[in-house]
């Protein structure tokens, strides 16, 4: 299996060297050159099957040759096995017709780690055959730190140098970092706003000595390895509700389109997906688009699911070359266009295209309180703020048909937003067991000047630090 830039101006590589790169050399994101298809009886046959072997047999065409199937399996039972319930990601009914898929059992209670844990370990496996290691550096408001601290803590070809925003992360999202003592974890409290500590991590990567030397690579949600691990759980929770001979819709909280997108993978590679749902918060940007292709930019909000405070979906411009055609001039140019105006303009027939799989809705934080109220009155169970805002958009955009399940998707434990879900129905959220204790851990973290020397000079260390 070979993949392709979606600017078309990088060489094709292979599954292993896609992971290591991350994005494209000509700011493109990898896609598969040509698409896996799966027919409905061997569909069929995946049911049944424990998580992690299903997860294996769904990817086995994407990695193609760089791992064998047997190795490609054991990653996958290992980077599952530690989540706290038999089948992985349980679903759940919420209502009538709506279901609620449980992502949030990992180690750091968001969906993050379903493909992160995966991750950490075929990096692992990659550069052992290489015999090389790799330092990843990152800026994190919360979520994606922790899921990616957490996942590469004790590896033993990687280390990573991991960015937040001095006293502006969640207690739970700080403590999720610096409470990993592994040797190979650096944390670095920066003296600044997220963007601050975005730009640091920009400069370090865009110095080429810096980064060659050290080896920088880095996490974030537009490495296609972690798309495609995110594809399974579309697949299993749909057989679970009698696909692939029923068509099932997902409802999904969306931030950087990463989430969505693999559902939308699912969809191409055959399993019947009747509509693709997208959640927004008052960072609606997606959503206009989808209702009236209005793509264009408006200042970040901050809100009460703050993982879905973004304006430039990375992960969108994997869709948009499949809506252009596959032609990759065409969508550099408009990824050219939306960066330097604002708006992305993107042709009717296109954007057409997208209506039939996707719809979109948008949630302010008063609505999403009102739906974590709600929920709770009816079932007398907790959701966090994300979640609310999917379970909306499930209700708002339900296809027509009632004979369609709506799968919406629980991105993060309600324990880690409390604040906003005691605001909402009174009741303080507790830790899950494994994490009970969290706030009696010692935490080890390091204190920095907004500074890209000083920060440099911290990373240069950590690299030396022996694996
Ligand atoms: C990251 C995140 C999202 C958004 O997912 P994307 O893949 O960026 O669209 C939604 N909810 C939670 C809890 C998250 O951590």
């Amino acid at each position: 299996m070979r993949y392709i830039s979606t600017r078309g101006q990088a060489p094709p590589l292979d599954f292993s060297d896609v992971l290591l790169a991350g994005l494209a050399g000509d700011g493109g994101l990898y896609l598969p050159q040509s698409w896996p298809h799966f027919t409905t009886a061997e569909l069929r046959a995946l049911a049944g099957l424990a998580y992690p072997q299903l997860a294996a047999r769904i990817m086995a065409p994407f990695v193609g040759r760089a791992l064998s199937f047997e190795r490609l399996s054991a990653l996958c039972d290992a980077a599952w096995r530690g989540f706290g319930h038999p089948a992985v990601c349980p679903l759940r009914q919420a209502d009538t017709r709506i279901f609620l898929l449980d992502l949030t059992r990992g180690p750091t209670l968001a969906f993050k780690d379903m493909a992160m844990q995966l991750l950490a370990r075929l990096f692992d496996h990659v550069l052992a055959e290489r015999d090389t290691s790799i330092t990843i550096i990152g800026a994190t408001s919360g979520d994606t730190g922790a899921a990616a601290v957490a996942a590469i803590a004790g590896r033993a070809r990687a280390r990573i140098v991991m960015l937040h925003p001095q006293g502006r992360v969640s207690a739970v999202q700080r403590r999720q970092m610096t409470t990993q003592l592994a040797p190979n974890v650096t944390n670095l409290a920066v003296a600044g706003t997220f963007d601050d500590c975005q730009d640091l991590v920009k400069a370090m990567f865009g110095d080429p000595d810096l980064r060659a030397g050290l080896g920088l690579s880095a996490v974030n949600s537009i490495n296609w390895a972690r798309v495609l691990a995110q594809v399974p759980y579309y697949v299993a929770a749909a057989l679970a509700l009698g696909g692939p001979d029923r068509p099932v819709a997902f409802a999904v909280p969306t931030g950087n389109f990463g989430n969505v997108l693999a559902g939308w993978i699912a969809q191409r590679i055959g399993l019947p997906v009747a509509r693709l749902i997208v959640g927004a918060n008052s960072n609606d940007i997606l959503a206009r688009f989808l209702s009236a292709n209005d793509m264009s930019l408006a200042p970040v909000t901050p809100t009460l699911s703050p993982s879905m405070d973004i304006q430039v979906s990375s992960n969108f411009e994997r869709l948009l070359y499949v809506l252009l055609d596959e032609d990759p001039a065409a969508t550099a140019r408009t990824i050219g266009q939306f960066r330097a105006t604002g708006r992305m303009p993107v042709p009717e027939a296109a954007w057409r295209r997208a209506t039939q799989d996707f719809a979109g809705f948008a949630l302010d934080d008063e609505g999403t309180l009102q739906v974590m109220a709600a929920h709770h009155l009816a079932t007398g169970e907790l959701i966090d703020p994300h979640t609310a805002v999917g379970l909306a958009a499930a209700r708002a955009r339900a296809p027509v048909d009632d004979s369609v399940p709506v799968i919406a998707l629980e991105t993060a434990h309600p324990a880690k937003f409390p604040e906003a879900v005691a605001d909402a129905t009174g009741i303080h959220p507790a830790l899950p067991p494994g994490l009970a204790d969290l706030f009696d851990r010692p935490e080890r973290c390091t204190t920095v000047a907004n500074d890209l020397a000083a920060v440099t000079a911290l990373v240069r260390a950590a690299a030396k630090e022996p694996l």
